[in-house]
């Protein structure tokens, strides 16, 4: 007779429906026998059922246990959702093969990007250029453009197909969209937001760390009761692998079934935002204001020295919640991670929550009235004095050193 992998023992079971709370996939009932019963068909064996109970009424056959990690042999590779819009490759996604890149060899395992669009043929060839041994491609004219529905159907169905160990995939607002749906559809682990990733050298499990409890504490999570491990990656945090032109790789065109590009929208046009000359994801230089510029008109001083050094605009929460500027320029850990080579900090004191968007730039330049602002404690330069008087005066030193 074979052994059930998991099991209730009826006499111990109280039926106060401890387990049912703990189980994060439904599978738990208890009916009128005041007995717990387990849908084998729901459950993952991820033991979360055993340790909530207090009365040791529910019992996973060690050989049940042992026998999980072999399960996921089948599941091979490391893929990186390659992130396109109007035709270019987003620079994300080459972060993530650099990294994705170091997650393979220490596996084993090969590296795949998986890109989804319309005539990608070019942008296949740049992604093995960067470093993917494969590219599954799925091109046709419905997937030109990210939609919800039709790119999480599609992706869903290669998951399920061809089984990768790990997917990877940009913080950003089309990356957290996308891989929350597939994550839901294959049962997969996800860790949202990671700045550092790595795999553990005895089990092989995929290593996520992200800021928690307010950026206060750095969290590791591991998801070793499922497959495929799947992670989105903070823009900016990790370098880009380089291109090299002499790397070759295969592209594997995946069959679209016409009922995975079924959406219920339909994307009109794009209207680019009004006023944003630099995005601050991309900006070398950002120059960046908070509450201490004290009202609107003043980011125009800001905008100023951002014009002249080919610079982006940035603020903290305070400036966007007070309606200065829009959330698109928000920096912090609600906001963008950014890492310029220069990022000026104007009015800004330095509370935690921002400074997990920015302390990785090259050069910080903080400029504020109070000595001893948190802010100067990560600041390369820092200038005490009001930033209203400092910023023109810096704007007309740049604009006379570089000949504006
Ligand atoms: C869950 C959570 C998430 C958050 N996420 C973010 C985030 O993504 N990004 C973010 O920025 N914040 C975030 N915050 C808010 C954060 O805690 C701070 O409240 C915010 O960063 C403060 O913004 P600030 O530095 O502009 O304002 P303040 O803290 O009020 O600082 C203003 C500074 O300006 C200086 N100043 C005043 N006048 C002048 C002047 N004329 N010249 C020079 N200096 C002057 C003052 O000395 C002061 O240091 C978050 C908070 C929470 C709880």
């Amino acid at each position: 007779m074979t052994q059930e992998p998991i099991k209730v023992i009826d006499d111990k079971c109280v039926g106060c429906r401890l387990c049912v709370k703990a189980c994060p996939f439904g599978a738990i009932t208890v009916g009128e026998s005041r007995v717990a019963v387990i849908d084998l068909t729901k459950c993952t064996l991820c033991g979360a059922c055993v340790e909530a109970c207090k009365f040791d009424a529910i019992e996973m056959a060690p050989k049940a246990a042992a026998a999980l990690p072999d399960a996921f042999s089948d599941y091979k590779d490391v893929w990186v959702f390659a992130e396109q819009s109007e035709g270019r490759i987003q620079s994300v996604t080459y972060e993530l093969l650099g990294e994705g890149r170091k997650l393979a060899d220490s596996l084993k395992m090969k590296l795949c990007a998986v890109l989804l669009g319309s005539n990608t043929k070019p942008l296949s060839d740049e992604l093995i250029r960067r470093g993917a041994d494969k590219v599954y491609v799925a091109d046709r004219p419905e997937l030109e453009y990210f939609q919800d529905e039709p790119y999480a159907a599609v992706l869903t169905d290669m998951v399920r197909r061809h089984k990768p160990n790990i997917v990877l995939c940009g913080a950003t607002t089309i990356g957290r969209s996308l891989i929350s749906r597939v994550a839901v559809a294959t049962n997969a682990g996800l860790t949202a937001d990671c700045t550092g990733l790595a795999i553990d050298p005895e089990t092989g499990n995929l290593l996520q760390t992200r800021p928690a409890f307010g950026g206060n504490i750095m969290a590791t999570i591991i998801t070793p009761n499922n497959r495929p491990q799947m992670a989105t990656v903070r823009h900016k945090v990790m370098k880009e692998s380089e291109s090299d032109a002499a790397r070759t790789g295969e592209v594997l065109a995946q069959t679209v079934a016409e009922a995975l590009l079924k959406t219920r929208t339909r994307r009109l046009k794009m209207v680019p935002e009004q006023g944003a000359t630099v995005s601050i994801a991309e900006a070398n230089i950002i120059v960046s204001g908070g509450r201490g510029m004290q009202k609107p008109e003043n980011f125009a001083v800001l905008a100023e020295l951002a014009g002249v050094l080919g610079g982006a605009v940035g603020a903290s929460r305070a400036a966007v919640d007070s309606d200065w500027i829009p959330y698109s320029h928000q920096v912090g850990q609600t906001g963008k991670t950014v890492c310029p080579k220069i990022y000026i900090a104007c009015g800004i004191s330095g509370q935690i929550q921002h400074l997990a968007g920015m302390s990785s730039s090259d050069v910080i330049v903080a400029i504020n009235r109070d000595a001893d602002a948190p802010i100067f404690k990560v600041a390369t330069y820092g200038i005490v004095g009001d930033a209203l008087k400092i910023v023109p005066m810096l704007t007309s030193a740049f604009r006379k050193a570089l000949g504006k």
